[in-house]
């Protein structure tokens, strides 16, 4: 059956804030790009980011990129590429500028300068003191942004191809890329689409666990191609759980809470993170925060059902500052939990919340596979791995990453699709994506999409936590094997083409399995312990081993490796100094 193509000059997959960020610069240029999403552009994930986005603009007293690079490269446990952290903090303040030029409508302080909050491992002069570097709209910062971008692209006549589900990419001979199958969730009709330059903005893959602050979308659909076309994954094991989840809810409470003076408290009423982080307190980095609570729990000062959460106090505050700097948190903490936080405090759990490694790219945005780059083929935002976030990302770097790599992998794709012309496809365009349809509607006494998708959350859950256990991760790599051997046999009852959800759920299955295959296996291999990756077996940090990246191939379940730019590209590198908090 022949698959109808479609031309453009560029295809971006994902409308979140790194897919709109690069179409903007794209389609400002005059080029014919394509956005396509699988839901409305303004339904991404980014549309939930509350705290905020991290710059450098010395709005709150001095301030300096510098000390914004040491701490992220701290931050990172020292596996983030120290030129691409130094590209992101150098450019953090134009980012912010051009937001707010586009209409983004940040808070101001009383002198009509962006408000700043602090956020945790944000420090002046390399890490003496807290410093307020996150700017926010109240703690609805993601939904700032990402409307305003959105508006800013239909202004630039950016095409939008609305609920397309992309499903595999399409690489010739060379190996390179030249676009990507998707099916219109609308019709059930599959298209090639083919292009000069294809981004991935595809965001992150938190569904992966059974307890995550991510949207149900957030799928890891950019991962599994990306593995499926025989590219490395980098980074996987790196998982960052967010201290304050809503216990049972898992909505996020995000750590502006903290950032606005809140605090934690266990069973018998005490402060802890004064035990755990005497100078950061409540605002050391995350990773410490989730563990600290962990072993908390641990040791029986837990609070609510099974004594798995402890409290966030906020009441302190007091109602004025609650309502203006943090409104939606009180709305969520009277709807999921029924506890009004300017009263009571709220249950909190870490939970799974942002992906540190993801498709390797350069500081361009290109793909870069066994040392060499991919050409035609991008990526930014959650879905890539830059790395800026190491093996921790510090709270409101993930806005910034989007903003700052977005542009630069738009820019590099102007330069590039103004000086190429479209490759022929290969004959074989479509065989991949049609014998998976084909598979999946055909299908019979198969597997239930719902039940294999529950084997996989559970466990990831239970064998690759906050803390990592030996025999624990052992097992987790048979079990989650077992789980994908189970996906070629995923059936669908429902074998109509219009608006068919279960069809969608099941590629999205088949897509969420090749990120947990990563992540276990990688978890599994990596022996220390560095940022959100915490082994019992290996407490410590390794550099002499391990101070490098982790590249998991899907072929052999193998994983390479590739080294840590530690040569940032125009100031002297940061030393590996011990953590201190
Ligand atoms: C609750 C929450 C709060 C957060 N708060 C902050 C914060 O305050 N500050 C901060 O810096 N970071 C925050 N983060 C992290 C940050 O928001 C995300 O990392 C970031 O928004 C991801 O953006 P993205 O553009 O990469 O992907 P997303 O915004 O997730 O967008 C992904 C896009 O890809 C599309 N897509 C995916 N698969 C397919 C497919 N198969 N076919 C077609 N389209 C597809 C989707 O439709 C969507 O448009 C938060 C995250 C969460 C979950």
């Amino acid at each position: 059956m022949a698959i109808e193509v479609r031309k453009f000059d560029a295809i971006v997959v994902g409308g979140g804030g790194a897919g709109l960020r690069a179409a903007l610069q794209l389609a400002d240029s005059g080029l014919n790009v394509a956005v396509l999403s699988k839901v409305f552009p303004t339904r991404s994930h980014t549309v939930a980011a509350q705290g905020g986005i991290a710059a450098a603009l010395s709005n709150l007293g001095q301030d300096d990129w510098h000390w914004h690079m040491y701490d992220t490269i701290k931050g990172s446990d020292y596996l983030g590429d120290q030129d691409a952290i130094e590209f992101m903090c150098k450019n953090a303040a134009d980012a912010i500028y051009e937001l707010e030029h586009f209409g983004m409508p940040f808070d101001r302080l009383d002198n009509g300068k962006i408000f700043q909050r602090p956020f945790g491992g944000m420090t002046r002069h390399y890490g003496a003191e807290a410093i307020s570097r996150t700017c926010a709209v109240a703690d609805r910062t993601g939904h700032a942004m990402l409307h305003t971008l959105y508006q800013r692209n239909v202004h630039a006549q950016t095409q939008f191809l609305i609920e397309w589900f992309a499903l595999d990419l399409i690489r010739d001979a060379d190996g390179d890329v030249l676009g990507v199958t998707a099916l219109e969730i609308e019709t059930g009709k599959v298209v090639a689409f083919h292009a000069k330059a294809t981004l991935f903005a595809t965001g992150g893959a938190g569904r992966i666990f059974h307890a995550s602050t991510n949207a149900f979308i957030n799928t890891g659909d950019g991962l599994g191609m990306t593995a499926r076309a025989g590219f490395g994954l980098q980074d996987m094991e790196f998982w960052q759980f967010h201290p304050t989840g809503l216990a049972n809810a898992g909505v996020l409470i995000t750590e502006g809470v903290r950032g606005e003076g809140g605090y934690l408290v266990n069973s018998e009423g005490e402060r802890f993170m004064e035990r755990y982080a005497p100078n950061a307190k409540d605002l050391a980095s995350r990773d410490v925060v989730s563990r600290s609570i962990a072993t908390e729990v641990k040791a029986g000062r837990g609070i609510g059902i099974d004594s798995q959460a402890v409290w966030l106090k906020l009441d302190h505050l007091g109602e004025k500052v609650i309502d203006a700097r943090l409104p939606g948190i009180r709305n969520i903490a009277i709807k999921f939990a029924n506890v009004d936080p300017v009263r009571e405090p709220i249950p909190v759990v870490p939970t799974v919340h942002y992906m540190m490694g993801g498709i390797p790219t350069n500081i361009d945005g290109q793909v870069v596979d066994n040392g060499k780059v991919v050409q035609g083929f991008y990526a930014v935002g959650e879905c890539a791995c830059v790395s800026v976030h190491g093996a921790n990302r510090l709270g409101s770097n993930s806005l910034l990453d989007l903003m700052v790599f977005g542009k630069a992998a738009g820019n590099h794709m102007v330069e590039s699709a103004r000086n190429t012309s479209h490759k022929p496809l290969p004959a074989d365009y479509a065989d991949a994506t049609e014998a998976r349809l084909a598979r999946l509607n055909n299908q019979q006494s198969g597997e239930n999409v719902a039940e294999v998708g529950d084997a996989m959350r559970k466990a990831m859950q239970a064998h690759c936590g906050v803390f990592r256990f030996p025999e624990l991760l052992a097992e987790g790599v048979e079990k989650i094997m077992q789980v994908a051997a189970r996906i070629p046999y995923l059936e669908i009852q429902d074998k109509s083409q219009v608006f068919n959800t279960a069809r969608v759920e099941a590629l999205e299955l088949e897509n969420l399995i090749e990120v947990a295959k990563a992540t276990m296996v990688s978890a599994h291999t990596r022996q220390e312990s560095r940022g959100a990756h915490c082994r019992e077996d290996f407490p410590n940090r390794d550099d002499e081993q391990w101070l490098k990246h982790s590249v998991y191939y899907r072929q052999n379940n193998l994983v390479a490796y590739s080294p840590v730019r530690l040569q940032p590209l125009t100031v002297p590198s940061f030393p590996l100094v011990a953590r201190v908090y």
